[in-house]
């Protein structure tokens, strides 16, 4: 035995979007016994399985082009106004569980817009919050991940500068850094949720107090990326999981602390899980 001290970090977990969808899903799915979900309602792969076998049904785009006469969920992430259009047309009654965070987000970038200034995104490529973001530029927006990927001569020197929510703070403001350098006149809005940047310093505080981190997520979600990020940087011996068979015994030694955390995409009961497994070896 190694006998290990765990703790649960107390502010991980869900984000109240991720607990407003998954419990307005709950709802409809006692009522009527299934329901279809435009995409993966939390990007953790553990707790989709456990919706699933409640009877959630998820679906594509591609799908929601042939079904007609359902409800489907949109999930926290959002929508572009052409899944609003075709719903339309299609006869299905959206759930709309969008966070209310990324609606705010959507209607300042539609402004924005309508204003007629050169929209930069700060996000990741093809990721469902920002194609509904980009969808409120009419798909005129430019998307970047990567400083490096804008070609900074060529850019207008007048820019609106917007962040997906779950990006990290700390990256943003180096990218307004670097533009101004450029001498570009940079109009920021730091839209990073707060859920987000202010678990970045709890985090940071959680994984200084324990020997080892076993930081726990999907693969898929951006938040658990960095919030992994900013464990590995407090604390080298920080370590990814999405589920308990994962965790290797060797990062581990007789008597060690250990703290388990996760992204705003992570069930509680999955932690749970972890401690349970970590307490076994
Ligand atoms: S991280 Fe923030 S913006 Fe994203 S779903 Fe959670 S509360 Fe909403």
């Amino acid at each position: 035995m190694l006998n290990l001290k765990v703790a649960i970090d107390s502010n991980s977990g869900f984000c109240f979007g991720v607990v407003y969808a998954i419990e307005m899903a709950e709802d409809i799915l006692e009522e009527q016994g299934y329901l279809y979900c435009l995409g993966d309602i939390v990007h953790n792969d553990e707790e989709v399985k456990r919706l699933e076998q409640k009877g959630l049904r998820i679906i594509t785009h591609r799908d929601l082009e042939s079904l007609r006469g359902e409800k489907v969920l949109i999930r926290a992430h959002g929508e572009p106004p052409s899944t609003y259009q075709l719903a339309l047309r299609n006869n299905l009654e959206l759930i709309d569980a969008s966070c209310p965070v990324v609606l705010k987000l959507q209607n300042r970038i539609k402004n924005s817009y309508d204003k007629g200034e050169n929209i930069f995104l700060y996000g990741k490529h093809g990721h469902a919050e920002v194609v509904g973001l980009l969808g409120q530029t009419n798909n005129n927006a430019v998307v970047f991940q990567d400083f490096n990927e804008l070609e900074t001569k060529t850019l207008p020197r007048n820019i609106t500068l917007y962040s997906q929510t779950t990006k990290s703070t700390g990256k943003f403001y180096e990218i307004k850094q670097k533009l101004e350098d450029e001498g570009i006149q940079v109009n920021a809005n730091d839209t990073i949720c707060r859920q987000v940047s202010n678990r970045d310093k709890e985090l940071r505080e959680f994984a200084g107090k324990h020997n080892k981190i076993i930081f726990v997520s999907g693969t898929k979600s951006s938040n658990g990326k960095v919030l992994y990020g900013v464990c590995k940087e407090r604390n080298p011996e920080s370590y990814f999981v999405s589920n308990p068979e994962e965790i290797d015994p060797s990062w581990l030694s007789e008597g060690d602390t250990v703290g388990i955390c996760g992204a705003t995409s992570t069930p509680m009961w999955l932690m749970k899980s972890v401690q349970e497994k970590l307490l076994e070896l």
